[in-house]
């Protein structure tokens, strides 16, 4: 058990620090806007913006003058190398750094990044999942310039990386990664969005998909962190008791932040900013030990580059302060998880948000339009929602009285809820239920507007005031592909409505024809769709009993939900709108499902050991300490009947634990022979693996705390 916890200063000296400068700051390590236009020659400017701001195709001729801009105020700011940094499909980001400076023949070096070096890569794609795309003897992969999101530095002690966002690709043009689907679903919501916007009269240049993601994430002591075996190999505490004070006293929440953890943030909030991301807000979070930073929301694929961003950082920075951070979705058990709330809306060049209700909901139609389309995306596509946030990690939460459970509904609140039935109903609605003020019964306090809808923290997919947010997604997951889901499906759901506006109004331009049409197309959608809409407690049993009564979908672990990807429906949509291909898709799947057998493989040989190496031999030094005592009792002639009886607790439950290890041993060799690995994961391996655990947390529980080796659920979420 450690004992010296390493405390750097806070601060420096204690003494109160500068005023931050947020605007110099932000923004202050990434090639952005400004740093273009005050670098660039205009016309090479303007090329940038049109691709930047419309999406129009990038013009290869620029790339020199770009890649020298932007090697010039990289290498001013120290950096020595480059990266093309990439998502490939592991759900992280990989880098691959080159150095600015090429060595030449006459023993000299010459400084060189050009056009050609921006825009293209080529790492070495075999050691990135393909999942079937490659074959392994064509292992080349192309990294390709985004120029729609920001080049950024990262500085590490003394010296920079430049990395450039890249998407990455096999030699056949095949995605390789996270980005480039989430910009191919960005292009299709665009297409079918801006085709629904004309109809209603709307002049747009472009419409995207906008996303805020909050993160949640544990902080402990390092010292602990490197004790643990479990939560370096597998993110998560594969054994450990709970602790006598959980998050029972829910004092945790909102409550101060301690010290060391307030100097961790502030200095994740300042690297965030210098890297332009707009991180806006940070507190604790409901279990001991965990916090919460939300960003300001962005362009979606901004966002998804973003967030990998805030993991990044706060990894890298947390060990500054002696902490760990842990991304996992259930670092430890008993106590709540993390998630990552994906906020997403759709926004126009214009400034327009179209899920932006208006004081009064019912009569926007342009709203109700929007609102509609995506309500019936996410009946027809639960099995799609629910599988790009399937991960062993994230199966832990869902659906654990801590986070939404596994069945995909839609939360509208009960003014939306209101507008929407009287549409069921009546075709039309009429009215909107105000939302009123909230007077707090004392003159001193001044009325507080009051939201038309109530929270609910129950549903995975909750309507929150003018956004969507998807509250499923696991903390230490990349958003790409859940926006890109989100994306597709509102795609061909506004597609399938403006078609059918479209049928309706014929030749017809009139205003009148217009509503007509929306509102009898926006009432069969919704009298269609209404089933996934559900705004009561979504922990409840009876919500269980009534979503199978709807016939929705409760798809409760990873195999369940990964086995959906390919259906019919799906490889259709996502073809469809040119996002995935066939092959695409399937190598998502068996990538994403090789992931799942490969964590649940590591998390196995982990307990395992753990048991065998550390609490096993705890066990059985205390059973000798007992044996001894027991001797020398008896020999002082008193009554040893306690001493053995504790001694027959351990040795029964050193026997359990023996056990279980071998059944574990003999459901992973099962598993590793079986025709589905992930199944027999899911159906032998984890009901093993929890044997072992309930009995290694009995044993914990028994053996005093000096032969204990490993820190304790108390020591990791207590000390701050
Ligand atoms: P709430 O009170 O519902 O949590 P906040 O305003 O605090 O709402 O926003 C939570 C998150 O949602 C933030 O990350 C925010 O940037 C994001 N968000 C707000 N509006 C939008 C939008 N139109 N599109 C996407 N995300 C949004
Ligand atoms: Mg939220």
């Amino acid at each position: 058990m450690p004992t010296s916890l390493a405390r750097p200063a806070l601060n420096g000296n204690g003494h109160a620090t500068k005023p931050m400068d947020v605007e110099k700051l932000f923004g202050s390590n990434t090639f952005g806007l400004a740093e273009m236009k005050s670098r660039l020659p205009k016309a090479v400017y303007k090329r940038l913006l049109a691709t930047i701001d419309k999406g129009e195709p990038f013009d290869e001729t620029v790339a020199d003058a770009v890649a020298l801009a932007m090697k010039e105020w990289a290498v001013e700011r120290g950096a020595t190398h480059y990266t093309h940094w990439f998502q490939p499909l592991t759900g992280r980001t990989a880098e691959k750094h080159d150095s600015f400076i090429t060595p030449n023949a006459g023993g000299g070096a010459v400084s060189e990044f050009s056009g050609k070096n921006l825009i293209q890569g080529e790492p070495d794609a075999s050691s990135f999942p393909g999942g079937g795309l490659r074959a392994t003897f064509e292992a080349r992969g192309y990294t390709a310039y985004d120029p729609t999101s920001p080049a950024f530095l990262v500085e590490h002690n003394g010296s920079a990386t430049l990395c450039i966002p890249t998407a990455f690709a096999s030699w056949t043009g095949e995605a390789l990664d996270h980005k480039i689907p989430l910009l191919r679903s960005m292009e299709a919501l665009n297409t079918q969005a801006k085709r629904a916007l004309a109809l209603f009269d709307e002049k747009v240049a472009r419409v995207y998909a906008t996303c805020g993601s909050e993160q949640e994430f544990f902080l402990i002591d390092e010292a602990f962190y490197h004790e643990r075996p479990d939560l370096a190999t597998s993110g998560r505490t594969l054994i450990g008791a709970k602790p006598p004070r959980g998050q029972e006293l829910d004092d945790h929440y909102f409550g101060s932040i301690p010290e060391r953890v307030m100097a961790f943030m502030n200095a994740a909030e300042v690297e965030l900013y210098k890297l332009g991301v707009p991180v806006a807000t940070r507190h604790n979070e409901v279990a001991p030990g965990q916090y919460e930073f939300a960003p300001i929301f962005e362009n979606a694929n901004v966002a998804a580059d973003h967030q990998q961003i805030v993991m990044m950082t706060l990894q890298r920075l947390a060990p500054r302060f002696g902490l760990v951070c842990l991304l996992h979705e259930k670092p430890f058990a008993g106590v709540n998880g993390s998630g990552k709330h994906v906020n997403w809306s759709m926004s126009t060049d214009t400034g327009l948000n179209l899920l932006e209700p208006g004081d009064t909901p019912h009569e926007n139609l342009l709203f109700l339009f929007f609102c509609t389309a995506v309500i019936q995306a996410v009946h027809k596509h639960q099995d799609l929602l629910r599988a790009s946030i399937a991960t062993a990690a994230n199966d832990h939460r869902l659906g654990a009285n801590e986070a939404p459970p596994a069945i995909i509904s839609v939360f509208l609140g009960d003014q939306l809820a209101h507008v929407f039935d009287q549409i069921a109903e009546a075709g039309k609605a009429t009215e909107s239920k105000s939302s009123g003020l909230l007077g707090l019964g004392t003159p001193v306090l001044p009325t507080l507007p009051r939201h038309a809808g109530d929270r609910n923290r129950t549903s995975p997919f909750a309507f929150t005031g003018n956004k969507f947010e998807f509250r499923a997604v696991g903390s230490s997951q990349s958003i790409s592909f859940p926006l890109t889901v989100l994306n597709t499906i509102a795609a061909q759901a506004i597609d399938d409505l403006v078609s059918k506006m479209e049928a309706k109004m014929g030749k017809k331009k009139s205003k009148k024809a217009l509503m007509e049409a929306a509102q009898s197309v926006i009432a069969d959608a919704i009298r269609e769709h209404k089933a996934v809409v559900f705004n009561g407690d979504g922990y409840s049993q009876e919500w269980q009993d009534e979503a199978a009564e709807r016939g929705l979908l409760n798809l409760k672990t990873t195999p369940d939900a990964l086995a959906t990807l390919t259906d019919e429906k799906n490889v259709d949509v996502f073809s469809s709108y040119d996002v995935l291909s066939e092959a695409e898709l399937e190598s998502r799947k068996e990538i994403l499902t090789e992931q799942y057998a490969l964590q649940l493989n590591i998390e196995a040989a982990t307990t395992g050991n753990l048991a065998r190496t550390l609490v096993l031999p705890a066990a059985v030094r205390y059973l000798s300490e007992l044996g001894e005592a027991a001797e020398s009792v008896e020999d002082l002639g008193l009554d040893v009947s306690g001493t053995k009886e504790v001694a027959s607790v351990v040795v029964k439950e050193v026997n359990g634990l023996t056990k279980a290890i071998k059944a574990l041993d003999k459901a992973l060799a099962k598993a590793h022979k079986a025709e589905a690995e992930d199944v027999a994961m899911k159906d032998h391996v984890i009901p093993a693996l929890a044997k072992v655990r309930a009995a290694c947390d009995e044993i914990e529980q028994a053996v005093p705390a000096d032969l204990w080796p490993l820190p304790t659920y108390r020591e990791m979420l207590f000390v701050k």
